[in-house]
């Protein structure tokens, strides 16, 4: 399946929807999820139109990845995250319960946050 250019995240990026940024650099943008699962709900994603965490890994270029890694320890820091500690979650397809076809790191905090995944049927 192609990128689709009219997803959310990539309206973000071009400025068509807005969102409550945190960090950006030439490779990635963070900003504040909308529907925030946690007292900190972050997403960092890449600039570059990949779908997905496997697309990215396989095809990113070495600035790209550390362009993106680079974001990720910004926000971790910039939203005081490291002390009590966070989850990075990204979702992928289908069964991974992705919603938005823009590879994406959710970055997680604020309390605890319990077990790692509840599964429903
Ligand atoms: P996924 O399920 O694809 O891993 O996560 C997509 C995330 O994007 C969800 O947590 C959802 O709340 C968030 N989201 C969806 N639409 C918007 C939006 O327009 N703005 C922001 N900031 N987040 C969004």
């Amino acid at each position: 399946m192609s990128y689709d250019e009219g997803n959310i995240f990539a309206r973000i990026l071009r400025g068509e929807v807005p969102c409550k940024k945190i960090f950006e650099n030439k490779e990635a943008l963070a900003f504040h999820d909308a529907y925030p699962q946690a007292p900190v709900h972050a997403l960092v994603i890449p600039k570059a139109a990949y779908q997905n965490v496997y697309e990215f890994y396989q095809n990113a270029t070495p600035e790209q990845l550390k362009g993106f890694s680079e974001a990720i320890v910004n926000v971790i820091d910039l939203l005081g995250l490291k002390e009590y500690g966070y989850r990075m979650i990204t979702n992928h397809g289908l069964y991974g319960g992705q919603e938005v076809p823009h590879f994406h790191v959710h970055l997680l905090g604020g309390k605890p946050l319990g077990r790692m995944v509840t599964v429903r049927d």
